[in-house]
């Protein structure tokens, strides 16, 4: 019987709602389209991915489902922060690493015959001083200024201590992890101004300063984006190392086995509990399954606004290095 694949998205959703779980990874159901968010952190992700691999990063953001102000939003998101750290001294070593793990019961050393681990690492880099670090890119909208909670969270973050895991079992050394975020811009298209808003200045017959008469294009939004983050580097990008001690690597497999035991279990009665705690996020984001959260039978059939997909694990390739 081939194992099932267990990774660090598919444990937290399990963790936050047993059914949210069942919906994306026993049934495949997703969205049609994700929220704007979503689709711009993932593009970003992309433009990340094709640079790490020499490839076509603006082909890569075009493959990522987004309109053309939100590629113009991405492509000044991937050139402000390429420019941000073009003096950073480190030498790439790796990048998406995909690994794929044997899970271990950390009491008796001995292979769950049910599950592997699943993880693809975005970069390994060698900093200034030597040592190899793993590197982590995100995108996110929350406050990430020295001292926030942003960072607090991660030194609790299961996913980092998984990937120094599965970076060490790969054979890089990892000695510590530098995370690497970047600020999702809010600024908006400026739309024309209606014509029945327009007001003119009768000494030249133009519009006011704050009015247009035309859309503004993606380029020019891009460049006011673009202008906006070079202002204010700190606000757009922070890179910060976190620190993971032998002690939280072994207390994460503990925990990775027992949450991995607890899956096992819903999967085997097929019990999907709900946990409607989770259905609006503190932010007021709904949860994607909210609407058709009572519906039945979601196994057999996809509602109107959702797709199934065979891979669940999309963000893995098919051929992971496969180590331990
Ligand atoms: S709507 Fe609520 S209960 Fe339903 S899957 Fe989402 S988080 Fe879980």
């Amino acid at each position: 019987m081939s194992r099932a694949v267990l990774t660090q998205s598919s444990l937290s959703t399990f963790r936050a709602c047993p059914r949210l779980y069942a919906y994306k990874y026993e049934y495949g159901l997703r969205r049609q389209r994700d929220d704007e968010a979503l689709r711009v952190g993932s593009a970003f992700a992309l433009a990340v991915e094709a640079e790490g691999k020499g490839l076509d990063v603006q082909a890569a953001i075009e493959r990522g489902n987004l309109d053309a102000y939100e590629m113009a939003l991405v492509a000044a998101m991937f050139q402000t922060h390429i420019e941000r750290w073009a003096d950073d001294p480190v030498e790439h070593v790796a990048a998406e690493l995909e690994v794929s793990m044997p899970l271990v019961n950390p009491e008796t050393g001995r292979q769950s015959p049910l599950w592997v681990v699943g993880l693809k690492i975005d970069r390994i880099v060698r900093l200034a001083d030597g040592r190899l670090a793993l590197r982590e890119y995100k995108t996110t909208s929350r406050d990430f200024a020295p001292g926030s909670n942003y960072w607090t969270r991660l030194d609790l973050d299961a996913q980092l201590s998984l990937y120094v895991i599965g970076a060490r079992r790969a054979g890089y050394d990892v000695a510590t992890i530098q995370y690497d975020v970047t600020r999702r811009p809010r600024q908006r298209p400026l739309k024309a101004t209606p014509e029945t808003e327009r007001k003119y200045v009768k000494t030249t017959g133009l519009l006011y300063a704050n009015q247009r008469a035309a859309d503004e294009t993606p380029e020019e939004y891009a460049a006011r984006v673009a202008g906006a983050m070079r202002e204010d580097p700190s606000r757009y990008f922070a890179r910060v190392e976190i620190a993971r001690t032998d002690q939280d690597l072994e207390d994460f497999q503990h925990e990775l086995w027992d949450q991995a035991q607890a899956l096992s279990e819903a999967k085997r009665k097929e019990r999907w509990y709900r946990n409607p705690s989770n259905c609006v996020s503190s932010t007021g984001r709904a949860c994607d399954f909210l609407p058709i959260c009572k519906f039945s039978n979601l196994d057999t059939r996809v509602p109107e606004g959702y797709r199934r997909v065979e891979n669940v694990h999309e963000e893995l390739e098919a051929s992971p290095k496969q180590v331990g």
